[in-house]
């Protein structure tokens, strides 16, 4: 399977350790042609983008593309959820500047109200320690996420299942239906042959990323092209596959 594009890599803007042209040079060096800076989102109390910084990403990038007319940068956040009822940390403003939006649960973020941290980060804690929690609160942050792309115009959800845990099943019947891409995660272990399996049945479609923090991960894409085709997907399943 061969790749055109990787649409998750942070940079200095959040903890990335890479400029977007560090990116860029690693994503071209790898035969891509395409690459999203995607850093995390607005409301993430340690690594989010500041927000008077869109504007110069966005000039940044603008120019990037001016100038490299076989190559294409595109401007995203990894959004956060910020309340309970589905709504995420990206407002008109900030949207004005994104080409692609994605969406994942992490945890240390400014979350909108007490019920909110209740509901997510508490039951979070709380269904570690209380097994009879544990399916309830999988289930409600399964329905905050479902609420939150139907909301918003979401292209891809950020290594689903990881960090707080989801109903992966259910989260890939309805990110078929509203055109959103699940994303396997390159860096995290958390997608199994089985999930990849079962998402497909619901006609989700895929996306393989690195999550690069650094310029040399870009286009790292081993262990998640090996899951994938481990799970018989074929590139007409994932949307930054070359077609054959
Ligand atoms: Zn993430
Ligand atoms: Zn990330």
């Amino acid at each position: 399977m061969k790749l055109f594009a990787d649409y998750h890599t942070h940079t200095i803007y959040s903890h990335g350790t890479g400029t977007i042209m560090d990116n860029v040079n690693a994503a071209k060096k790898k035969g891509l042609k395409e690459i999203a800076i995607t850093d995390h989102g607005l409301r993430h109390f340690t690594y989010g983008v500041k927000r008077e910084k869109l504007k110069r990403m966005r000039e940044e990038i603008d120019e990037i593309n001016e100038n490299n007319k076989d190559f294409k940068v595109l401007l995203g956040l990894e959004c956060n959820i910020i309340s309970s009822d589905g709504q995420i940390d990206l407002d008109d403003e900030a949207m004005k500047y994104m080409d692609i939006v994605l969406l994942g649960y992490h945890m240390m973020v400014r979350l909108k109200g007490v019920p909110s941290y209740v509901h997510i980060y508490g039951r979070h804690y709380l269904s570690k320690i209380s097994k009879s929690m544990a399916e309830e609160t999988r289930q409600s942050n399964t329905d905050i996420m479902i609420n939150a792309i139907k909301k918003y115009k979401v292209n891809i959800i950020t290594h689903p299942g990881a960090r707080i845990s989801m109903d992966t099943g259910r989260l890939a019947e309805a990110a078929a239906k509203t055109g959103t891409a699940l994303e396997i995660n390159s860096k995290s272990n958390i997608m199994t042959v089985d999930y990849l399996k079962v998402a497909a049945g619901h006609g989700a479609k895929f996306v393989i990323n690195s999550d690069a923090h650094k310029p040399e991960d870009v286009g790292n894409f081993r262990n998640a092209i090996k899951l994938a085709e481990m799970a018989g997907l074929t590139s007409h399943q994932i949307i930054n596959a070359v077609k054959s």
